[in-house]
Parts: structure tokens; C-alpha cells; sequence
């Protein structure tokens, strides 16, 4: 456990801050449980944010369509008097019971998050970025050259870059840091791209007017230096293998989600998902709720509207978990109001 590991308490530690996660928080507040969200992204929204925050969605009901970033923010504004807690850009790595009942809830950078409920909304898992086959590109994460995400396009101002990729943030990162780098290649082992036709035709221009440097059917195959990276090698299919000097290369190859240590909790799993009672949304593990595209049951369907649906009978049984005894009556928010949770006063 690193130096700075956090200690967090609640009454639910929600796993993943997709849609459903942050939902969620909505239903558990409105039965004055606190939440506290871990996500392995550096933002909230899940699928929403990380894949498609441009398109629009049609089956949300009341909205005939509404962008997956705007619902995002919707979500997020409507969770506000809740006051959820997060823990960002961290991975749930171990959940394990402790002795007085209650779950502890490990991620990767030591921060421990305790509650009576944990509600599983890991969606299709963690995301991690594709990387490509080279062999020793290890030598070069980490701030020495090789990044998978764009956390600060600050960062590549001045700096030589190249890019590789042929989707959507391939080309939307091509022609944002065409105007930062001193010098920008997109190699693409196709001729032809997978992200938005206009994107494509933006990058194409770019590369007539010698703004940015496009090298198709082609792929980055060596990445050399001293201690950090200085070069990498090009193949090209039919001209052979050359080499370019480089500050940074940024293989864009999108994100795969992994289940990941969501699998090794002792859960019963079912083609790769959480079986779960479809009663209250419950798992084999007591107190332990999965919800959203995480989970599997008889008809189960990954839409977020079900997720959404999945969340509010979950929060009726972890009730009962967080206050034994405690009697739970049904209440309409028309007749209650939103009725926020205090700023929570420090231990
Ligand atoms: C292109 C596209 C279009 C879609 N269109 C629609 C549509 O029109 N309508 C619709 O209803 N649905 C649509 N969907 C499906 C919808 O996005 C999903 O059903 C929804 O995102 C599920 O929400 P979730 O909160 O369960 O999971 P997710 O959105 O997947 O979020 C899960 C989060 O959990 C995090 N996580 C997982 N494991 C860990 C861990 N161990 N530690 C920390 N964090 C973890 C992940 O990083 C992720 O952020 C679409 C999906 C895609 C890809």
C-alpha cells in the first residue's frame, strides 16, 4: 500500500461510474444512502464518455434523443444532492469481507473504501487500451515517450509526435495536436479509416496542405532511444521499413474492456457476467449487488434504461443491509421532493 492510500467509508461502494453506476446514487439517495463510485477512467459516464459522448440516444424515455455526453452530465447534475464521493483513474482490485460484516473495497493505488453493500456496475469491465505487438514497448510507458491516452494535449505542444491509429480518437488527436506539435505523423495500417467521414476528410486536407505527415498501409513496428523513447521504425507494405525521429507516440488503437478482477471476487459468473436474482439484483455474495451490463439473467438486455431499472430494486434490498431492522415505505419523489444528504462532517 502506497504512502498516500486514502481510507473511505460509506454506506454503498458502487464499482464502475458508468450510466447505471451513477443512476445508482439517484436511488439510494432519495433512501438517504451515501455512494461512493470508483472508476478505472480519469471521468465519470462509462461507455458513454469513453466511446460514443457524440452520439445521440434515442430509447431514454422522455428524451427522444440526447446526446450519451449529455446524458452524462444529466446524471451527474441530478446525483449532485447526493453528494457521491469518487475515486477516479483507479482499479477495484480486491473486494473482501471483514470481520465486523462489512466489505472493503481495495483499488490498485491502495485507496480502501468500507460498506455494509457493494453494487457491482463494472459494465463490460475495465477499459484498457489495445496496445501494439512490439516487444519492448514497455521500456517506454510511463512518461518516457509511449502513451495510450491523451491525458493533457498540453503535454505534446512543441514536441514531435506520431500517432497511430485509424479510428475516431486516432483522427480527432491528429488534427487537435496539428496545431500543438512541432511536427505530427498519422500512420494507419489501412488506406482507408474507420472514424467520422469528416474527420477523414479534415485529416486528408491537413496532409495536402504538409500540416501533418499520412502514412497509410502502414504500421509502426520498432521504437528505440535512450531511456526514453527517440525513434520509431515504419513499415510500410510495399516500400520496406524506415525510421522517424519522435518526442512521442501515441498508439490510439481504442479501449478493450476487461472484466479483470471483477472475475477473481468469487462471484458465479456466466459467460463472462455476474448472475444475479432478478428479485433485487442480488449476486451469491451477501450484500453484493451487480447492475447493468455486468450482470446476466434470463432476458437480460444491455440498455441502459434496464440498468437504470436494475439500480432502483437493488437499492430497495440494500436498504435493508445498510439499516438492519429499519422499516423501508415506499414514496414517491412527486410527494417528497429531492431531499439532498448533508455535507458529510469529517471522522
Ligand atoms: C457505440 C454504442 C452505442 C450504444 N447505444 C446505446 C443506446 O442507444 N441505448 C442504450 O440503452 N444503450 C446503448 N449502448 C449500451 C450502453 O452504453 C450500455 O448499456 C451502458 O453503458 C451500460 O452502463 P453501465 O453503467 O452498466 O456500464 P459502463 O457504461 O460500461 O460503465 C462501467 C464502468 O465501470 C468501470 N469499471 C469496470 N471494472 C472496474 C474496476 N474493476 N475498477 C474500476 N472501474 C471499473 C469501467 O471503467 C466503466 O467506466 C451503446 C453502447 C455502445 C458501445
Amino acid at each position: 500500500m502506497g504512502m498516500n492510500a486514502k481510507y473511505i467509508e460509506t454506506d454503498v461502494i458502487i464499482i464502475g461510474a458508468g450510466p447505471v453506476g451513477l443512476f445508482a446514487v439517484f436511488e439510494a439517495g432519495l433512501l438517504k444512502m451515501r455512494c461512493h463510485l470508483i472508476d478505472i477512467l480519469p471521468q465519470p459516464g462509462g461507455q458513454l464518455t469513453e466511446i460514443y459522448p457524440k452520439k445521440p440516444i434515442y430509447d431514454i424515455p422522455g428524451y427522444p434523443s440526447v446526446l450519451a455526453g449529455e446524458l452524462v452530465q444529466n446524471l451527474l447534475k441530478q446525483i449532485e444532492p447526493f453528494r457521491p464521493g469518487f475515486t477516479l483513474g483507479e482499479r477495484a482490485e480486491v473486494l473482501e469481507r471483514q470481520a465486523d460484516g462489512r466489505w472493503r473495497v481495495i483499488t490498485d493505488r491502495g485507496t480502501v473504501h468500507v460498506a455494509p453493500a457493494v453494487f457491482i456496475a463494472g459494465g463490460l469491465g475495465s477499459f484498457e487500451p489495445r496496445k501494439p505487438p512490439i516487444g519492448n514497448i514497455g521500456d517506454y510507458e510511463n512518461g518516457r515517450g509511449v502513451a495510450y491516452y491523451v491525458r493533457n494535449p498540453e503535454d505534446y505542444r512543441g514536441q514531435r509526435v506520431v500517432i497511430a491509429g485509424g479510428g475516431d480518437s486516432a483522427l480527432d488527436w491528429t488534427i487537435y495536436l496539428a496545431d500543438e506539435a512541432a511536427a505530427l505523423t498519422l500512420v494507419h495500417r489501412r488506406s482507408e479509416f474507420r472514424g467520422a467521414p469528416d474527420s477523414v476528410e479534415k485529416v486528408q486536407e491537413l496532409a495536402r496542405q504538409g500540416r501533418i505527415r499520412l502514412i497509410t498501409n502502414a504500421q509502426v513496428v520498432g521504437l528505440s532511444g535512450n531511456g526514453r523513447l527517440e525513434r520509431v521504425t515504419i513499415q510500410h507494405d510495399t516500400d520496406g521499413a524506415f525510421e522517424a525521429d519522435t518526442d512521442y507516440f501515441l498508439p490510439l488503437f481504442g479501449l478493450t474492456p476487461k472484466l479483470g478482477p471483477i472475475g477473481e471476487w468469487g462471484l458465479q459468473l456466466q459467460d463472462g457476467a455476474i448472475a444475479v436474482n432478478t428479485y433485487d439484483y442480488s449476486t451469491n455474495l451477501p450484500g453484493v449487488f451487480a447492475i447493468g451490463d455486468v450482470n446476466t439473467y434470463p432476458g437480460k438486455l444491455k440498455l441502459i434504461l434496464c440498468g437504470f431499472h436494475e439500480a432502483t430494486l437493488a437499492c430497495q434490498s440494500a436498504f435493508k443491509v445498510v439499516n438492519p431492522g429499519k422499516k423501508l415505505s415506499f414514496k414517491y419523489t412527486t410527494v417528497t421532493g429531492i431531499e439532498g444528504l448533508p455535507v458529510e462532517t469529517p471522522a
